[in-house]
């Protein structure tokens, strides 16, 4: 992940300090259990319409109305966690 989109999914994202895995959920109904207790929505979301266009036409966000990229804000590092 670190490689591939530039960011360590075992970098606490309030410290940064590094984090153990220690489980591997694959169970889907575990999952969907864990998910409804923490009051998480558990569908699947919607997928992204494709940003090249069936006619091979390439589509930039900037070419596509209403298109936006909602990013998370970046942790804050100050703040014990
Ligand atoms: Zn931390």
């Amino acid at each position: 992940m670190r490689r591939a989109f530039g960011f360590d999914v075992l970098a606490c994202p309030r410290c940064g300090h590094t984090m153990r895995l220690i489980a591997l959920l694959e169970e889907t109904e575990v999952i969907r259990r864990i998910l409804r207790h923490l009051g998480e929505p558990t569908d699947v979301p919607a997928r992204a319409p494709p940003l090249i266009a069936a006619g091979g036409e390439g589509l930039g966000a900037d070419d596509t109305p209403g298109l936006t990229y909602d990013r998370e804000p970046p942790p804050n590092y100050d703040e014990p966690c």
